[in-house]
């Protein structure tokens, strides 16, 4: 399986519009964050993590030329408002895209792109999907994918377990039992918004503690803002705990 992680950032994007701090300033690409979102390679199935309005940008930077399947976190605007630009996919070839999330993503996909379902003028180029609720493991391919409910904020959200690779972004909360379908993972990823607590994010100690119980041989920190100085904050942090940054890699 090989990992690509799109983007790292949280939901306002680094740099940040009409921010002037020293982070968005930054001329370093590792401090420069696109909305997180990560897309797997194994065999012949190609998926996507979360689908950002940045996907446009990470689809043509990373070469980006098939989706089999979308695997939702949760509908905020900043994993989802993507969606759109995966009708490239889809039309011409006759298509359909499957979409997995908890049920609060259905209901949500169903009422916000209506227009998916109910086409105003047939022939007009609209999305193909296939929605599938995910509550259990699935295996496609070689992979089996397990969804982790977790709690953001008062939100009931789902990560992601493909094999060895844990997919964890915007929690706030992991019960004992989803702490226990992580266990196992060799590489997790996992949501640090900044070093401040936040309402409905991990704040960078607070994922740490969580990936200590999970002990993965390596976790990288994700859905980062604009607090966090890439290098700074990795020097701070043993090898084993980094922050990931956009276009960061592995083979699992
Ligand atoms: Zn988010
Ligand atoms: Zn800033
Ligand atoms: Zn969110």
């Amino acid at each position: 399986m090989r990992v690509v992680l799109l983007g790292t950032g949280t939901s306002f994007g680094i740099p940040t519009i009409g921010c002037h701090c020293p982070v968005c300033s930054s001329p370093d690409p590792k401090n420069k964050r696109l909305r997180s979102s990560a897309y797997i390679e194994s065999g012949n199935l190609h998926f996507l993590i979360d689908c950002t309005p940045d996907f446009r940008t990470q689809a043509l930077r990373y070469g980006i030329e098939q989706v089999d399947a979308v695997f939702f976190t949760h509908t905020h605007f900043d994993h989802i408002a993507g969606i759109d630009d995966l009708r490239v996919f889809t039309i011409g070839n006759n298509k359909s895209i499957d979409v997995y999330g908890n049920k609060d993503v259905i209901a949500d996909i169903e009422r916000r792109y209506d227009y998916f379902f109910n086409p105003p003028q047939l022939g007009s180029g609209i999305l193909n999907l296939n929605l599938h609720l995910i509550d259990k493991p699935i295996n496609l391919g070689e992979v089996c994918v397990t969804p982790i409910p977790v709690k953001h904020g008062i939100l009931d959200i789902l990560g992601y377990r493909f094999n060895d690779f844990g997919y964890i972004t915007d929690a706030s909360y992991i019960s004992e039992e989803s702490l226990n379908l992580l266990r196992g993972v060799k590489i997790l990823v996992i949501n640090a918004l900044r070093e401040r607590p936040h309402a409905t994010h991990f704040s960078l100690a607070q994922a740490r503690e969580v990936a200590e119980k999970i002990a993965p041989q390596q976790t990288y920190f994700t859905h980062i803002c604009h607090r966090l100085e890439h290098h700074e904050t990795n020097r701070q942090l043993p090898p084993e705990f980094q922050l990931a940054y956009d276009g960061l890699e592995f083979t699992i």
